[in-house]
């Protein structure tokens, strides 16, 4: 997976989580990151890099648009469980000149800022710390 797409799906998915955590459909954090399968210190850490302000939605009268973007956004949470499942190919080109087929791996918590999905699988360096780069930094 290209870490652009993998970031536009994190956010995909931070602002879905917001929007919900915002009007309150989710009290808290957890309860989100519980029923959709997130980690929670993910969760846990976009409400905390929010404004935090919650404007409850009157459950009893919801206007249509806002009743299909509270539908929206659990179809893009629920589409998580989805995309870890049928991650892309991690392709890395093997010895024997085929390439590798394991899943990408997915990051931990404290990666999600690079995109919640690595481009490799963990075999082949998914879940290294730096980037991998065509171009190595010099300073290092
Ligand atoms: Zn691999």
């Amino acid at each position: 997976m290209k870490p652009e797409e993998s970031k536009a799906l994190t956010s995909r998915l931070e602002k879905a989580a917001l929007f919900l955590l915002k009007s309150d459909v989710f009290r808290k954090p957890d309860d989100l990151a519980r029923r959709f399968g997130l980690p929670v210190p993910v969760v846990r850490y976009w409400w905390r890099e929010s404004d935090q302000e919650k404007k409850p939605i009157d459950q009893s009268a919801v206007s249509m648009k806002l009743a299909k973007q509270i539908r929206r956004a659990h179809q893009v949470l629920e589409g998580w469980e989805k995309a870890k499942r049928y991650r892309p190919e991690c392709g890395a080109q093997l010895t024997n000149g085929k390439r590798c087929k394991n899943s990408v791996a997915i990051r931990p918590p404290e990666g999600w800022d690079r995109g919640c999905l690595a481009d490799r699988c963990r075999v082949h360096g998914g879940l290294a710390r730096r980037i991998r780069k065509k171009k190595i930094d010099q300073d290092e």
